[in-house]
């Protein structure tokens, strides 16, 4: 396990999509291994340290959460910058916020041309809720692969393949010249 200050790598992956797709769930559920039925978003952007020690290389990742700003459409280029890994999110069980993946933030995170480089990443959360599942495991994955992102299913609420998720987007950055 690594600790704090001792590490090999320290890279920013940002969490981006519709608000209450889950993304401070995932957070919390990914740095803390919590879940809070009930959250409140506060001002500004917030972000969480992780160390992760994948093969023997340890990391130190930064997660950013837009914290609500997605809502006013505020998340500016220092929101974006450095970012080594995105996280594409939307909810299995509404499926605009899968549409707007496409419409919304795969356009908004293109004009920030600095992150091209960046491994991207979608993730279909809320896997929990499978009888209102409204995007199917086929049409989010081609999604993913059609726009070159990893996928993964994950719930922040009984925790499935949260860790998974972050560990797959980290093992690709380091594997990425
Ligand atoms: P954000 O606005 O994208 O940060 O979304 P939040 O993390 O605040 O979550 C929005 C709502 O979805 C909250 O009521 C959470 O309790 C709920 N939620 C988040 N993740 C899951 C999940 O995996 N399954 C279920 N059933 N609910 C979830």
């Amino acid at each position: 396990m690594a600790t704090a200050d001792s590490y090999d790598y320290l890279f920013k992956v940002l969490l981006v999509g519709d608000s209450a797709v889950g993304k401070s769930c995932l957070l919390m559920r990914f740095t803390a291994d919590r879940f809070d039925e009930v959250t409140t978003s506060t001002i500004g952007v917030d972000f969480r340290v992780k160390y992760l020690n994948l093969g023997g290389r340890r990391v130190k990742l930064t997660v950013w959460d837009t914290a609500g700003q997605e809502r006013f459409r505020t998340l500016t280029s220092s929101y974006y910058r450095g970012a080594q890994g995105i996280i594409f999110v939307y909810d299995v069980t509404r499926r605009e916020t899968f549409e707007d993946l496409e419409r919304i933030w795969m356009k908004e995170v293109d004009i920030y041309s600095n992150i091209e480089d960046a491994v991207k990443m979608v993730v279909a959360n809320k896997v929990d809720l499978a009888s209102t599942r409204a995007v199917s495991t086929e049409e989010g994955h081609a999604f993913a692969r059609d726009n070159g992102c990893l996928y993964v299913e994950t719930s922040a609420k009984v925790n499935i393949a949260v860790g998974q998720a972050f560990e797959e987007l980290v093992q690709k950055i380091l594997e990425t010249p």
